[in-house]
């Protein structure tokens, strides 16, 4: 590495560094303080109301691991995920961790094609799903190599779940497994292209979840009598790591549900006392807009709401902070290539510091920030605008089989950078105010407009397009397209059903608007500024 530059503005966090463990794999280090708690509930499945203690939980995953190991799972070896917030997700990622192999999540809800090309991808040699989903994957699972686990029951060819969690824990075999290997392959477009796999690595995750939860004076105050809410998919990494690895180190009870629904959601809060809400914006807004359900329920119990995944506007966030009368509200900052988390509210410490509305945290500690001009490179003081770029042992491998795209968001100084435009306040508070990379965000899931250009290019009757994000006050932004036609009987809504049937339903193309020419740069880039430009300016007819 060369030495950092004199001029160089690095922002660290207001918390003192502290010790992490960064040798102990990720399940160790989750269960390391096991003792303390292994008889206190670790899950809770909302709709049941069925309780697993840490004690249960621990041995269930090594039971899954061994029935795994027996399947041919071993080292270096990739599962796919493809399940709602349920126990066996929980099982089956810990599991694979215990093998040394690989998590890869992906949407449940996802259409065949767009399962299979995760699949793959990442080589997946077992698919964990339910009942429901098997047709999608049957196709890829035709070869008897890939074996279909169902959790709910097991149609033809499918093994039932109750063969993993009746493992013989006593036969797991001693693995070797490094800090630096990989344990999640979570899928994510990054700053520009389709969708590809983030490696994040055991030393990887412990960092993180010990930059939130570790220490005196922890930035994500949280404990064992504490009841964390995990409604948001356990297949997104915010909620893998903000609620359930966190919650694990911590040794909360972790309350999930399958869906976000606003009566039971509200119910579960009164019911389990819930005391930290993990959230991303569309929630805080339902909260919003149903004052009169939302008066009906006691939400005391909250002492923490956390919103992340996407951007949660001023006004949003002071309307909803007095739903909360005992909470501190306040958001986080992620990006699934930076592990996730960046930057957190320093509100939720133990030791709480003033936040303002609007900021989206302090860097996390045991890592390094700098704001840089996105032309010059030049790291930038506070209060100046400029490209978000993170450094620390939390941040990702790298892109599965993809050293170019690795090269393109991690530079030779180890700085990951994130194509999300922000400032550096005089209190060390982050604001994103803009974002430079492609990506579109509909509630915090991500959309590739690269995925949407690839499909729209091979209708027949569309010779170019572009798609880009609009503004939408439940979704955040949903994905619009701007089309070359070459047949002028084509109409939007043909084109809309053309991509609906290919994609899961938050990729669906909103609006299309029919123009002349894609604008580009000389070297062929869509420029994608003038068509957000030409959105801000109304919505063209
Ligand atoms: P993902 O990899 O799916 O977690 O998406 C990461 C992206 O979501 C970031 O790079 C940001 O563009 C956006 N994002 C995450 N958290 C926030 C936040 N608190 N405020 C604004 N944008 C956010």
């Amino acid at each position: 590495m060369e030495p950092e530059k004199e001029s160089e503005i690095i922002f660290r966090s207001k918390l003192p560094d502290i010790y992490i463990p960064k040798h102990l794999t990720l399940h160790s280090y989750c269960f390391e303080n096991i003792s303390d708690f292994s008889d206190r509930p670790c899950l809770i499945d909302g709709a049941t109301g069925q309780v697993y203690t840490y004690a249960e939980v621990e041995l269930t995953s090594r039971k899954v691991a061994s029935a795994l190991h027996k399947l041919g799972i071993g080292k270096g070896d990739v599962i796919m995920i493809l399940l709602q917030n349920s126990f066996e997700f929980v099982y089956s990622f810990l599991g694979a961790s215990y093998l040394g192999a690989i998590s890869t999540m992906a949407n449940p809800f996802f259409t065949a094609a767009e399962i299979i090309k995760q699949a793959k991808a990442s080589s997946a040699k077992i698919i964990i799903t339910q009942s429901s989903h098997v047709p999608k994957v049957k196709e890829f699972a035709s070869d008897n190599s890939i074996k279909v686990v169902c959790i709910d029951s097991a149609p033809e060819g499918c093994l039932h779940y109750s063969e993993l969690t009746s493992g013989n824990e006593t036969e797991l075999p001693e693995v070797e497994i490094s800090s630096d290997d990989v344990v999640a392959l979570p899928y994510s477009s990054g700053t520009t292209g389709l969708p590809k796999g983030v490696m994040l690595t055991h030393k990887g995750l412990v960092t993180s979840v010990a930059q939130q939860v570790d220490g005196e004076n922890p930035n994500l105050w949280i404990h064992k009598e504490d009841v964390l809410m995990c409604v948001l998919p356990l297949f997104h990494i915010y909620s893998l790591n903000s609620i359930l690895l966190c919650g694990l180190r911590a040794g909360a009870a972790i309350l999930i549900m399958q869906k976000f629904e606003i009566v039971p959601f509200l119910q579960l809060i009164e019911k389990y006392k819930v005391t930290i809400g993990p959230f991303v914006p569309p929630i805080v807004l339902t909260i919003a807009n149903n004052e009169e359900v939302v008066d009906k329920y006691d939400l005391s119990s909250i002492r923490t709401v956390m919103s992340g995944a996407a951007p949660l506007g001023k006004e949003l966030e002071d309307t909803v902070r007095i739903k909360f009368p005992n909470a501190k509200l306040g958001q986080g900052y992620g990006m699934t290539e930076a592990g996730p988390v960046l930057a957190m509210c320093l509100a939720f410490a133990k030791e709480p510091f003033d936040i303002k509305s609007g900021a989206c945290g302090t860097v996390v500690r045991n890592a390094e920030m700098k704001i840089v001009d996105p032309d010059s490179g030049a790291s930038l003081p506070r209060n100046q605008r400029g490209e978000i770029c993170i450094r620390g042992d939390q941040i990702m491998k790298g892109y599965v089989n993809d050293l170019e795209a690795t090269k393109a968001t991690i530079d030779s100084k180890g700085w990951l950078h994130t194509g999300d435009v922000g400032y550096i306040d005089d209190d060390d508070e982050l604001f994103i105010v803009d974002r430079l990379k492609e990506l579109i965000k509909y509630k915090g899931f991500q959309v590739a407009p690269a995925e949407l250009e690839a499909l729209l290019l091979t209708h027949p009757d569309i010779s170019d397009a572009a798609v880009v994000p609009m503004k939408d006050e439940a979704a955040g932004e949903v994905p619009v397209a701007f089309v070359v036609k070459s047949n002028v009987d084509v109409t939007e809504d043909d084109i809309k059903q053309f991509i609906s049937k290919q994609v899961v339903f938050y990729k669906r193309i909103k609006r299309v608007f029919f123009i002349e020419a894609i604008p580009k740069s000389p070297s062929g880039k869509i420029l994608r500024k003038e068509l957000r430009a030409k959105l801000a300016a109304g919505v063209p007819n």
